[in-house]
């Protein structure tokens, strides 16, 4: 009997190990848009080898349970993820995050309960990594969840009121008074007070971020999630969770750290800080004033320098086919293009980057904030998309604006600027854009496939109705 079981132990081991793999390489495949989406099933196969195995592991309990959960869980987000709207994918992106977040505090949880009616604990490393995994799992599932609401627009987008950094920080520390008392009793109730401040401070730290300091929490909270499932990996003594959470909480530790830097932002002003300094912002002057496609046709077809700048607009209208023609029938006539990506241009980080790979624009074409800077001031028409924010001048010149502060594109700065978008909307920050009313600015009011589709046949057009 040892020998079987000491085989199938192996077996799981063995299982972990090709699962581990399996991430490192899809992980690794993920780094080029290139190959990422092979590097995302690679990555599914790994986690569907270390599920199956899971099962063979020696002395499982409530395996029918354990049935219900996966195929539960399977159903509901293999059908969210075939209907989701590709606009609401970071979303669901953040909403999953906060799903594994939550299992990772629910395997805390577990172990702790047991710990409790045992009245003693399987040692004092499992014990506080119980504990720790369980307050950050705890803080991603709630923070995420806020995160979703916000970015579904279900949400103010920052919600403050006096004395709420005092506040957050009195409940982290019942927290972690909590967790202190909870390792030394085991005492459920001490138990119990922990989760409801854990998860409490997940919805504390998270309302008052906004704007700008979005995509930072959301990789944050990424982190945290990885964090947390390593935790409770070694908790269950388990590789495969140990290993994977490792390797998410190591790239979203990457991530958060390079957004922040883009953003100029210290991690802990993300948290504990907001952008802008409040009260009342500056009134913008002068009226926006708007362009036909034919003049923007011919403006751009006889300019030197042209960038294309492109925000979440272009995902909404999923015009970055039509985008990448347009530049495509420029660069035929000799004009030199670029793209210029903006750090959280969009809703996810890469978000852009995304796109333009997804309609082959090549990478030597594409500029971020820092390259493509001091371009501005010779570049004959900056052409924005779908972006809003991450050209608002408002950043570097109103101290009460919510995204005073943030590094932004310096389109304003280029000879003649053109602005698609489809009215008066404001982008996720909320708030009105100098770059709309500047002297040189003209507005081409619609949809970004279809103005970008305009142009195209306006281009056309001027070469004479050919191709
Ligand atoms: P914004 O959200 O600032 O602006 C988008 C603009 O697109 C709107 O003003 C809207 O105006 C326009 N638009 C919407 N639909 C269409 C369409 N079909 N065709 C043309 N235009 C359209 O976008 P940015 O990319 O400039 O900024 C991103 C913002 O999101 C930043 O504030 C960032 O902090 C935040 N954020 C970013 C995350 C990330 O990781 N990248 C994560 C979370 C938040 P109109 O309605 O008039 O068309």
């Amino acid at each position: 009997m040892s020998v079987g079981l000491d085989f199938r132990t192996w077996l799981v081991g063995a299982s972990y190990l090709v699962a581990a793999t399996l991430f490192l390489l899809g992980l690794q495949r993920m780094a080029s848009p290139a190959t990422a989406r092979s590097g995302i099933q690679w990555a599914g196969v790994g986690m569907l080898v270390a599920t199956f195995a899971t099962f063979f592991l020696p002395g499982l309990h409530n395996i029918p349970l354990m049935v219900v959960g996966i195929v539960l869980g399977t159903v509901v987000t293999w059908i969210w993820g075939k209907k989701v709207a590709i606009t609401d994918m970071p979303q669901m992106v953040a909403l999953f995050n906060g799903m594994g977040g939550g299992s990772a505090a629910g395997i805390g949880a577990m172990e702790l309960v047991r710990w409790s009616a045992a009245g003693t604990a399987a040692g004092a490393v499992p014990l506080t990594l119980a504990l720790l995994g369980a307050l950050i799992g705890s803080v991603s599932l709630t923070g995420s969840i806020i995160a979703w609401a916000k970015l579904d627009g279900r949400m103010d987008k920052r919600y403050t009121f006096p004395g709420q950094q005092w506040f957050n920080a009195a409940v982290a520390v019942a927290t972690v008074v909590c967790a202190i008392v909870a390792a030394q009793t085991l005492a459920m109730p001490w138990i119990v007070a922990f989760f409801v401040l854990a998860l409490a401070l997940g919805v504390l730290m998270t309302l008052p971020i906004g704007g700008a300091d979005m995509p930072v929490v959301i990789s944050l909270y990424n982190a945290f999630t990885g964090l947390a499932v390593a935790f409770e990996g070694y908790v269950l003594g388990n590789e495969a969770l140990i290993i994977a959470g490792m390797m998410v909480g190591a790239a979203g530790i990457l991530l958060t750290r390079l957004m922040a830097k883009a953003m100029n932002r210290p991690i802990s002003g993300v948290l504990f800080g907001s952008f802008g300094g409040g009260g009342q912002m500056q009134e913008i002057a002068g009226a926006q004033k708007p362009i036909e496609a034919g003049d923007v046709a011919a403006m751009m077809a006889y300019a030197e320098r042209v960038v294309i700048v492109p925000g979440y607009g272009l995902a909404v209208a999923q015009a970055q086919h039509k985008i990448w023609e347009l530049a495509q029938r420029l660069i035929e006539r000799g004009v030199k293009v670029k793209f210029a990506i903006h750090p959280v241009a969009g809703r996810m980080p890469g978000h852009m980057n995304v796109l333009l790979a997804e309609a082959g624009v090549p990478y030597d074409l594409i500029a971020d904030m820092d390259d493509i800077n001091p371009e501005f001031p010779n570049t004959d028409v900056s052409l924005v998309i779908g972006a809003n924010d991450v050209v608002n001048p408002v950043a570097k010149t109103d101290p009460a604006s919510p995204i005073y502060g943030m590094p932004i594109l310096d389109v304003v700065e280029s000879k003649n600027t053109i602005v698609i978008k489809r009215g008066k909307g404001t982008g996720f920050a909320g708030i009105e854009n100098a770059l709309f009313y500047a002297d040189n600015t003209r507005m081409l009011y619609g949809d970004g496939a279809e103005m970008a589709g305009a142009l195209v046949s306006e281009l056309k057009a001027l070469d004479g109705g050919g191709h």
